[in-house]
């Protein structure tokens, strides 16, 4: 039950390491170490300049997510994300991700989402969200299911970025 979350690694792991395919576990305790480890989370997240950040991505299979809106760069967490409802019309942009660094691809995601999640108290909310922040959202929910950008994109951009990465490793 009092079960300690796991200290986070500075490191975001990257495409291969197993800990980005497996499935995260709902969050139980909203104690300190949940409020410290989101807060660790928007460090490594800001100081890898990124929009979103996963528990998966540093090594926590836990149901917690971080953001910035893009623009009131206010920052965000939420534990055991879901998305609820997603739009029937699409929106396919060219999406990146910290654990593929240098390569991005286009991912075709609704274009709105409701969001049901808890914040840092337990305490649930709704998130309606459309446009980039329906992205991120969907996005980060994904490295929960441990999806990465590479199993939603088309076939053809999977193996143009996989041969980047192969040649990327040769070189
Ligand atoms: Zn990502």
């Amino acid at each position: 039950m009092m079960e300690k979350l796991p200290v986070p690694t500075e490191k975001i792991r990257v495409f291969g390491d197993p800990v980005l395919k497996q499935q995260s576990r709902e969050v139980e305790n909203f104690d300190h170490d949940l409020e410290n480890l989101t807060a660790r989370m928007l460090q490594i997240m800001d100081r890898a300049e990124g929009i979103g950040l996963a528990a998966p991505q540093i090594g926590i299979q836990r149901k917690i997510i971080v953001w910035r809106n893009p623009e009131t760069e206010e920052e965000y967490a939420l534990v055991n994300p879901r998305v609820v409802e997603r739009s029937e019309e699409t929106v396919t942009a060219s999406e990146g991700c910290l654990s593929l660094p240098g390569h991005s691809m286009e991912v075709e995601r609704a274009e709105r989402v409701v969001v049901e999640a808890a914040d840092l108290r337990g305490r649930p909310l709704t998130i309606e969200a459309s446009g980039l922040l329906a992205r991120i959202l969907q996005h980060e929910i994904d490295h929960l299911e441990g999806r990465l950008i590479l199993d939603r994109t088309s076939a053809e951009e999977r193996k143009r970025v996989l041969k980047e990465m192969r040649e990327q490793l040769e070189s």
